[in-house]
């Protein structure tokens, strides 16, 4: 715990509560998933909402360096954020795009997912030069029932792009519903009419540049759902796609959650510990203050049942978790005071992303999504300092 970084990261003009990234992590993920989808299949590094809430810029440059070969985002303003960070390599935004987008994403030179012929012509009347071109992804829903068009659809966006001189048909792509099941049967069934929808396209002489489909638990699933490229988002992230899908070795977690404690409290018998009393203290002891609450993404939730670690020892949660600030029962055979370092998830004895997915009856995406932008983002590689993110600037 006492190592050289955290002194570092400790002594640096910052609040103690900060979600510790290391870019290594990422990095070694980066390479594993490229190693096991070979070399002539391409990564798409999904960083939307923040990097799953480890920060876009940072780790869309690391994945970027590390073999990644385009990046996807949910937004048009997501993506405007990474070219902000002068970052050059193609840019997908997964999701639906607003007529009144179009011109910024043209701007941000982002790609769209087409999934509609009338946001064709939201896409032509918004392109600035009558010299350029466009690249378009189009999505075929094939059982998902969220976003994508039907085949009839896609069939006739399709025609319309190839005939297009300003449209470039950069993708064709579909998303998995059930892709982390052990059961592939029904993946297999989307991935047929997948299948059937390139092979009519290619009847009519119509080709994407590349067909892409797996996410994550794909990726893992079996080599026949990789295609010409993969998008990948929770696995580079060092986390499972669900319980059922190990991630092979060495990959690992980036993010992990550290605070400090603030304050030690005396606990007398018939104490009542935070808002509504909910915890009932029967005889002496000591709990600390420590400053991370549901507004950092700590959910209340967690109340009366999550533990943080103090030296390696489990510091369990007492009574509700505030907006801002947690009560934990202290280790006894420590002599503590405030600055101790604490973790809260993701390293020592605290729990993993994936335990309080559990205790909060949700998935692990859900746990490292909902850290708030309050809370700093301080980025390791290894052992080593690289860089701080906070709401500030
Ligand atoms: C979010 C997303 C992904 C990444 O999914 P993971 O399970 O995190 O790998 C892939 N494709 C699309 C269309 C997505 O929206």
């Amino acid at each position: 715990m006492a190592s050289e970084y955290d002194r570092r990261e400790f002594e640096a003009a910052l609040r103690p509560t900060r979600a510790i990234v290391d870019l290594g992590a990422i990095s070694t993920n980066i390479r594993t998933i490229k190693a096991s989808i070979g070399p002539t299949v391409d990564l798409m590094a999904v960083v939307k909402a923040n990097a799953y809430g480890h920060g876009a810029r940072f780790v869309a440059k690391t994945a970027l360096a590390a073999g990644a070969t385009d990046l996807g985002v949910a937004t048009v303003d997501e993506g405007t954020i990474l070219r902000r960070a002068a970052i050059s390599a193609p840019i997908l935004v997964l999701g639906p795009i607003d007529q009144s987008e179009y011109p910024s994403l043209l701007a941000n030179n982002l790609s769209p997912t087409i999934a509609r012929l009338d946001q064709l012509d939201n896409l032509l009347s918004a392109l600035p030069r009558l010299d350029a071109v466009a690249p378009v992804h189009i999505k075929l829903d094939t059982g998902m029932r969220r976003y994508g068009g039907s085949h009839d659809e896609v069939m006739a966006i399709a025609r319309r792009v190839a005939a297009h001189p300003a449209l470039h048909l950069a993708g064709l792509s579909t998303h998995f519903a059930e892709a982390d099941s052990e059961d592939l049967t029904r993946t297999d069934e989307q991935l047929r009419q997948f299948q059937h929808l390139v092979e009519q396209l290619g009847a009519e002489g119509i080709e994407a540049e590349r067909c892409h489909v797996a996410n994550s638990a794909a990726v893992f699933a079996s080599p026949r759902y990789h295609r010409d490229m993969v998008r990948s988002g929770i696995a580079i992230y060092g986390l499972q796609p669900s319980p059922a899908i190990a991630l092979p070795p060495p990959m690992r977690p980036a993010m992990r959650l550290v605070s400090q404690i603030a304050r030690i409290i005396q606990l007398l018998p018939g104490d009542r510990i935070g808002y509504g009393g909910t915890h009932l203290v029967t005889a002496h002891a000591q709990a600390a203050l420590v400053p991370v609450g549901y507004a950092d993404g700590y959910r209340r939730g967690l109340s009366n049942q999550s533990w943080m670690s103090i030296r390696g020892v489990p510091a369990p949660v007492l009574g509700r978790i505030s907006m801002d600030q947690t009560v934990v029962h202290l280790p006894n055979q420590f002599h503590l005071r405030p600055g101790e370092p604490v973790m809260v998830f993701g390293a020592d004895e605290a729990p993993s992303a994936d335990d309080l997915a559990t205790m909060l009856d949700t998935i692990n995406y859900e746990v490292v999504t909902g850290i708030a932008v309050r809370v700093p983002r301080v980025y390791l590689n290894g052992e080593e300092y690289v860089g701080v993110e906070r709401l500030s600037g």
